[in-house]
């Protein structure tokens, strides 16, 4: 508004300027034109004075006194100097040839045409006009040149010349050009003071306008006060502007309030526009939704760990990561996902999770100014930002994000809301996954000894076999019986019995590779699979390192008492002694009766003869 009013009060004054000019050119003009004016007819009616003068000077024949008149003329005020000349006509009648004669071009010309003839000489300080008139013979009001002079009539007898100073008429008139500027400056103020007096309402209210506006573009939409004494349409529009900026305020705090309950965001909305922020809210919750559209399709947990750290990497530029799984039952961290550098603590926590202070706490850990808050991150010039999400009720997600620079902390603490609305969507379909996970397991499962079971061996035998054949390998099939296991129960009771068979699975799972397969086949009977054992020779050693192991194991039964057993066991090879693992754990059964038929605690190999010779019972 301010720039509006100085536009304008430039725009006169260029108005003014371009008006004094033209009217002092134009002054100038003219008064050049009336001086000149005024001046040949000055130098006219002297003239004419002098012509009168002397003609009565020669009427009365004392054309001796002449000078004297001449002189009385010439010192009038601001003639400079004033002179006579004659013609060569009036020289050759009265003679006296060098009285009087021409004295300049000026002179000279007008004797020759008879025309009154005139020069303007301006310097800076002064200004004369030179002007000629000529005397012409003539017979007019009882004036007859020709008594006197042999001439004929409009001949040139002579001339008066003067000189004269009209600086003073020059002056007078540079004293008006003077005023005009000052009449137009003054003119411009009366337009000025008036145009603003008019305006003045119209100017303020549009100033308030233009400040709230500039409030509103900023998110503060604030309404106008005005004074009693407005206008009626200023008053109306001002109403109008206030409910529009009211509307505007209400509907944006009611947008952001409820968005944010959403997306769980601080309410520090005092400096950003709340619509600005709004908007983003929006198209983080799209975002969101779509993330949790792709989830709920997600077939594993890894899965999804992987899809929520590409949206740290890729939508909140996030470097350096690791997701941990905390299951506080069991005292076990396992790191599901690590991007960057990141999980500095993992030599004091990897073993002992409850010394990880998030964990623990279930709050944020945070690197405060230059120094960390948990005492096993141990990285100096870096910072750490921990997150502590429940999965379920014992299984804990810590996410241990690494910041290189403290900037690079505020900004991930700026977002971290964000961040924490997509853990908090992943939670439910990462609990769903781990639940299943554990019924799928418990399904394959033997729930005393822990060892897989029968079921498990059906769906894993579709996978193992074909990789078998595949990588042309061995599978050595072992199968156990515990010797004389009844006399146990009936004799301790079966949790004495049920500790046996806990035992045999110790000394199973300590005896075979992490590579073999240890499974529950029947009460207590036994499967190793030796997977991709060298040769049946090898696959005897262990099953005699496994009897061995069992027959020198003491158990506590009670009292003090020692309880020893042994196993029989029957082994046969895939795929050389049948082309289905079926047969292959057959031939095993087949073999173990052999063993136990030959006096238990041993170890049968099977071999084709057994079968003719199961036949014959
Ligand atoms: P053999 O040397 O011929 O194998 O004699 P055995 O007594 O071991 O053989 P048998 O098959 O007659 O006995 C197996 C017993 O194992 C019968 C059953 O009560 C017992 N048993 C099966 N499963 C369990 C179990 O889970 N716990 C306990 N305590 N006993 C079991
Ligand atoms: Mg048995
Ligand atoms: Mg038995």
């Amino acid at each position: 508004m301010i720039l509006m009013r100085k536009k304008f009060t430039w725009q006169l004054l260029f108005i003014g300027i371009i008006l004094t000019v033209l009217v002092t050119t134009l002054s100038l003009y003219n008064l050049r034109n009336t001086n000149l004016k005024s001046s040949i007819q000055n130098a006219q009616v002297i003239a004419n004075v002098v012509k009168s003068g002397l003609t009565s000077h020669m009427i009365n024949g004392n054309m001796d006194q002449v000078d004297t008149f001449i002189n009385s003329v010439a010192s009038m005020k601001n003639i400079e100097e004033l002179w006579l000349i004659r013609s060569d006509l009036v020289k050759a009648q009265f003679g006296k040839e060098n009285l009087r004669n021409p004295k300049d071009e000026i002179d000279l010309e007008v004797l020759k045409t008879g025309q009154i003839k005139y020069q303007l000489n301006e310097s800076f300080t002064k200004t004369t006009m030179r002007v000629t008139v000529p005397y012409n013979s003539i017979l007019e009001n009882g004036i007859d040149c020709n008594k006197c002079h042999k001439v004929n009539y409009g001949d040139t007898l002579g001339a008066v010349s003067l000189k004269l100073d009209i600086s003073d008429i020059k002056q007078v008139g540079l004293e008006i050009t003077y005023l005009i500027p000052l009449m137009i400056l003054l003119s411009i103020l009366l337009i000025l003071f008036l145009a603003r007096r008019v305006n003045e309402h119209y100017v303020a209210v549009l100033e308030k306008l233009a400040r709230s506006i500039k409030l509103a573009i900023s998110g503060r939409f604030k309404e106008i006060v005005y004074e009693a004494n407005k206008s009626n349409e200023i008053v109306t529009l001002i109403d109008d502007y206030n409910l529009l900026m009211s509307t505007f305020r209400d509907t944006s705090v009611d947008i952001e309030r409820r968005l944010q309950g959403f997306i769980g965001q601080e309410a520090n909305s005092s400096q950003i526009n709340p619509l600005e922020k709004s908007k983003d809210i929006i198209k983080n919750l799209s975002n969101l939704y779509q993330f949790k559209k792709e989830i709920e399709l997600d077939n594993t947990k890894i899965e999804i760990y992987n899809r929520l750290s590409e949206v740290f990497q890729n939508q909140f530029k996030i470097k350096h990561f690791t997701l941990i799984e905390i299951d506080n039952i069991k005292s076990k961290l396992t790191v599901v996902k690590s991007v960057g550098n990141s999980f500095y603590c993992k030599d004091n926590i990897s073993d002992e999770p409850e010394f990880c202070r998030c964990a623990r706490t279930k709050n944020d850990v945070i690197s405060v100014d230059f120094h960390h808050s948990c005492p096993y991150f141990e990285k100096e010039n870096k910072f750490h930002y921990c997150l502590n999400v429940e999965i379920s009720k014992n299984i804990y997600l810590i996410i241990n994000f690494v910041c290189e620079t403290k900037n690079e902390l505020e900004e991930l603490k700026d977002k971290i809301s964000f961040v924490k609305s997509y853990i908090n969507e992943a939670a439910p379909s990462i609990e769903v996954k781990i639940l299943m996970n554990a019924l799928q397991e418990s399904a394959f499962q033997d729930g005393l000894t822990g060892l897989y079971n029968r079921k498990f061996l059906e769906e894993h035998s579709k996978k193992l076999v074909p990789q078998i054949k595949r990588e042309n390998l061995n599978i050595g099939v072992l199968l156990l019986d515990m010797d004389h296991f009844k006399a146990v129960n009936d004799e301790y009771g079966h949790d004495i019995g049920d500790k046996v068979l806990k035992e045999l699975a110790r000394i199973l799972n300590e005896t075979v590779r992490e590579s073999d397969l240890i499974i529950r086949y029947g009460g207590e009977e036994f499967m190793v699979l030796l997977v991709g054992v060298n040769s049946d020779s090898d696959a005897l050693n262990v099953a005699n390192k496994i009897r061995e192991n069992v027959r020198e194991n003491e158990i506590d039964v009670y009292a003090g008492n020692k309880l020893k057993k042994t196993v029989s066991i029957g082994l046969s090879m895939f795929p050389q002694d049948s082309k289905t693992l079926d047969g292959v754990i057959k031939n095993a059964d087949i073999a173990l009766y052999e063993a136990k038929n030959s006096g238990r605690d041993k170890v049968v190999r099977f071999h084709e003869s057994q079968v003719s010779s199961i036949d014959l019972f």
